[in-house]
């Protein structure tokens, strides 16, 4: 592979025990403690789902699917990704094990492997080596986190992959992190740390000793349980990080700063040892758990209820610009499925909702019950913000309470007498199929004197897509006497990308997927517009 001589360090996140312990947190706290250190950080996902991306998992399952500037759709360990590092990723930064198979197919298909028995290994953990190498490229440090727990059925050749990848590049360059669990045990009174003891073997019996433990807990555990983790699972004291449940994941840098972790990795790598600076860091945790005086209550209509998974992006997004506000945000779910079947009036849904949220989505489930929500909006000038699917139900619901009462999307009533939402012409025929969809960054052009170019206080901005419908063109001559506004526009006028309800204080919808370019130190114009208009 060539890999000799580079000066790229690499860090590895793999996980024990249990899933869900936030690995995803960690690999991204440790990219955060480094970046403050001035070092150059990149960051990667190797799933070993045999899925080709997560654009078909379901968000109730899987949580959200995560969008890269460069189309990619991802897991939502990039979202952290993103916000912890403030970096945008691309399709580089999320592998499944599917992407490797369906290469290694094509290529054995095309004759490249001249005509040798195609292996597990070397093959498919050289094809994974590979996509490391090529993320890793001319940073100096790259975190690479494994999905899923050591021992799962599907990563032995992951595992072989990071575990090799030390011969060819040093071990000297290698820093491998094991995340464990150390459960409670209420009747002894006594954290335990037998799982996370064989955890750690399973990982040195496959022929990766960790340099680094994580060891997450409820609460807070006293000092002779790190003696004991540093004994039994041989990583020295200085490298186990105990990580209690944080009131709020913005904490963890600044958690794993306070017990050395960043000089320890840094010596243990033989980094030039720096001082990082965390005071955004700080910033951005002080006001994550601050008390303030105002509050908004934002109802988020949407129909995967109670599961902020499924909606990571947007809940991050809403609670940053509120921190930013200096207000206290309170989610309050809508189940769009209960307004869809309620007879009369919906007004006690959005009793004490300050503003309205409503989501990206698929399929009609629900559908009906969030155009409810956009009408109801419209009507009590609620503020109201649209993403993706939240705009195109507000176009439907700005149509029919202006009369047109049979508008809809062509997505939920193919055979609709007003589709206002259409099929975009070049993806005709393909509606049905994955990959069909506008994915990724496309820049749009703001209406001059438009609240939204106010906030943004730019025309020209690049925002990142997901969605196979339009706003059709065919209805927008319309737009004026339904009271709504295209405000944002594909450079060429052609596609809207942007609405807002003209005498309303803050009616304003997307096409794109705002909540994946927000950072919790710097929200986004359109989620700050919202929170603002709450309190005013
Ligand atoms: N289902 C809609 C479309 O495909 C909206 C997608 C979304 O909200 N991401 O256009």
């Amino acid at each position: 592979m060539g890999l000799r001589k580079q000066r790229t360090k690499y860090i590895f996140v793999t996980g024990g025990v249990l899933s869900g312990l936030g690995k995803g947190i960690t690999a991204s706290s440790i990219g955060n403690i480094l970046k403050s250190r001035g070092f150059s950080v990149n960051i990667q996902k190797l799933d070993p789902y045999l899925n080709v991306d997560a654009g078909t998992l379901n968000p109730a399952e899987h949580g959200e699917c995560f969008v890269t500037k460069d189309g990619a759709e991802t897991d939502l360990d990039l979202g952290h990704y993103e916000r912890f590092l403030d970096i945008e990723l691309t399709q580089a930064s999320s592998i499944m094990s599917g992407r490797v198979l369906r290469k290694l197919i094509d290529d054995e298909r095309a004759g490249k492997f001249l005509g040798k028995t195609v292996q597990v290994v070397p093959h498919f953990t050289e094809a994974i080596q590979e996509y490391i190498k090529v993320a890793a490229d001319g940073f100096d440090i790259h975190i690479v986190e494994i999905g899923g727990t050591v021992g799962d059925y599907e990563s032995p050749a992951f595992f072989e992959a990071i575990r090799e990848y030390a011969s060819k590049v040093g071990r000297e360059n290698c820093l491998y992190v094991h995340v464990v669990y150390l459960p409670f045990l209420g009747t002894s009174q006594e954290i335990k740390t037998k799982p996370a003891q064989n955890a750690t073997r399973e990982l040195r019996s496959i022929g990766i000793m960790p340099d680094l433990l994580v060891a997450r807990c409820e609460s807070k555990v006293n000092g002779h349980v790190r003696k004991k983790l540093s004994d039994f699972c041989g990583v020295s004291e200085k490298g186990i990080a105990l990580l209690p449940n944080a009131k709020t994941v913005y904490e963890v840098p600044l958690t794993l700063e306070k017990q050395g972790i960043g000089s320890y990795i840094s010596n243990t790598l033989d980094l030039k040892s720096r001082k990082p600076n965390l005071k955004k860091w700080d910033e951005v945790s002080r006001r994550a758990t601050a008390k303030f005086d105002k509050k908004a209550t934002i109802g988020v209509v949407a129909k995967y209820m109670d599961n902020q998974d499924t909606y990571m992006s947007v809940f991050e997004a809403l609670k940053s610009a509120a921190w930013w506000q200096g207000v206290n945000l309170e989610i309050k779910w809508i189940d769009a499925e209960k307004i869809e079947s309620s007879r009369g009036s919906i007004g006690a849904k959005f009793k004490n909702v300050d503003g309205i949220v409503v989501p990206g989505g698929f399929g009609s489930r629900g559908v009906e019950g969030k155009i409810k929500a956009a009408q109801w909006a419209l009507k009590h000038k609620v503020p109201y913000l649209g993403l993706c699917l939240g705009l195109q139900v507000g176009v439907v619901a700005a149509a029919r309470n202006a009369g047109v009462k049979d508008a809809n999307s062509a997505e939920i009533q193919s055979d609709s007498p007003d589709p206002v939402i259409s099929t975009m012409a070049d993806q005709k025929g393909k509606e049905g199929t994955g990959g069909s969809m506008r994915l990724g960054n496309y820049p749009c052009l703001l209406l001059k004197n438009s609240k939204v170019a106010k906030l943004y206080k730019k025309k020209n901005i690049l925002e990142r897509h997901r969605h196979r419908y339009e706003c059709n063109n065919d209805y927008r001559k319309q737009y004026n006497s339904w009271g709504i506004e295209a405000v944002g526009t594909s450079p060429d006028g052609s596609l809207v990308e942007i609405i807002e309800a003209k005498n309303h204080p803050y009616f304003v919808a997307s096409q794109f997927h705002p909540e994946f370019t927000s950072r919790p130190n710097r929200p986004h114009p359109l989620f700050r517009g919202l929170i603002d208009s709450c309190i005013q």
